[in-house]
């Protein structure tokens, strides 16, 4: 029985960097997260794709032994994503976005299956909402959400509702501020605390991550790279770290929180080294404790 679920897009993205741009790539947010989580735990993953998508796509979550028994596929056209980042790589402008199968799309759990961990990633709030009332509490343990301002700005009110059922969320610094109209990122917390999660996180891009749990704060730097391609996908990759690890250590509190966002951390600063899911197809995991372990060593005084 896999633990861990992840429900969001699995997209065809166009991507334009500073560095090239690549047309017709794979990704969507539930596939950077579920090839990320894949190294922590096993994950299945739920999604929508239209006849289009290639099954060679498919055939890069099967390398990780995703579970894609949810990933349905239905008549019409895969959801594309088209950004462009400019010089800094921090944050995508949003091109262009066709929901296509997704605008029909009724998310169901199989037959039985109740996952422990539940990861919703970005996608349509009503869609989230649906799974959230499909789950068995408390033999969920942990329901957790992503959104960005395509949502922010279209479903506020499915998003505020979204909100009160979710033990964490983990959103970037421009959605947290979009979301509740605060520039300061501490009082931006602390609202969207007041309103469900226990947990917040959030990510600001090569700056690092803020960690909001309970009352508690942490904070870690980004990772200094100095070969950074394509940010698409580091906020998910970071979710599938975060999430991955506290399914595999199946305990929630600040130390395990803490040690996840380094993870989360780690794993992104993997992702942005190339193109689409490439630099993580060739990682190994020796390599993420030894990323690790230098990420430590470079924040600890
Ligand atoms: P990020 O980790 O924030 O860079 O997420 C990038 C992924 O989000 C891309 O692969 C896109 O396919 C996907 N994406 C873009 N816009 C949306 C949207 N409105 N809803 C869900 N997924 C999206």
């Amino acid at each position: 029985m896999n633990k861990l679920l992840v429900a969001g897009t699995v997209a065809i993205d166009s991507v334009e960097t500073p560095f090239g741009n690549k047309p017709e790539s794979f990704g969507g947010s539930a596939a950077y997260f579920a090839y990320s989580a894949s190294f922590f735990t096993s994950v299945k993953l739920l999604a929508v794709v239209g006849e289009d998508f290639p099954e060679e796509y498919k055939d890069i979550l099967r390398e990780r032994k995703i579970e894609l028994e949810d990933l349905v596929t239905v008549k019409g056209k895969t959801f594309r994503w088209k950004g462009k980042y400019e010089y800094d790589l921090n944050s995508a402008q949003t091109l262009d976005t066709q929901l296509n199968v997704l605008l029909d799309f009724q998310p169901k759990l199989a037959e039985g299956y109740n996952p422990e961990y539940l990861f919703l990633a970005n996608i349509d709030p009503e869609l989230q909402l649906s799974l959230i009332n499909q789950v068995d509490r408390p033999k969920t343990k942990l329901i957790a959400c992503d959104t960005m301002n395509f949502w922010i700005q279209n479903k506020i009110d499915k998003l505020v509702e979204v909100l009160k059922h979710v033990d964490m969320i983990i959103v970037n610094d421009a959605e947290a501020r979009d979301f509740t109209g605060q520039t300061n990122l501490v009082k931006a917390a602390k609202l969207i605390k007041e309103n469900g999660p226990d947990t917040v996180i959030i990510k600001k891009g090569e700056h690092g991550v803020f960690l909001f749990h309970e009352n508690k704060f942490f904070s870690l730097p980004g990772y200094p790279l100095e070969e950074v391609y394509d940010p698409t996908g580091a906020g998910d990759t970071f979710a599938g770290g975060v999430i991955g690890y506290l399914a595999k250590k199946d305990r929630i509190n600040f130390e395990n929180l803490k040690k996840a966002v380094a993870y989360g951390s780690v794993m992104a600063s993997f992702n942005v080294e190339d193109f689409s899911m490439e630099r993580l197809r060739r990682l190994k995991e020796n390599e993420i404790e030894e990323r690790l372990e230098l990420f430590r060593k470079l924040s600890n005084f």
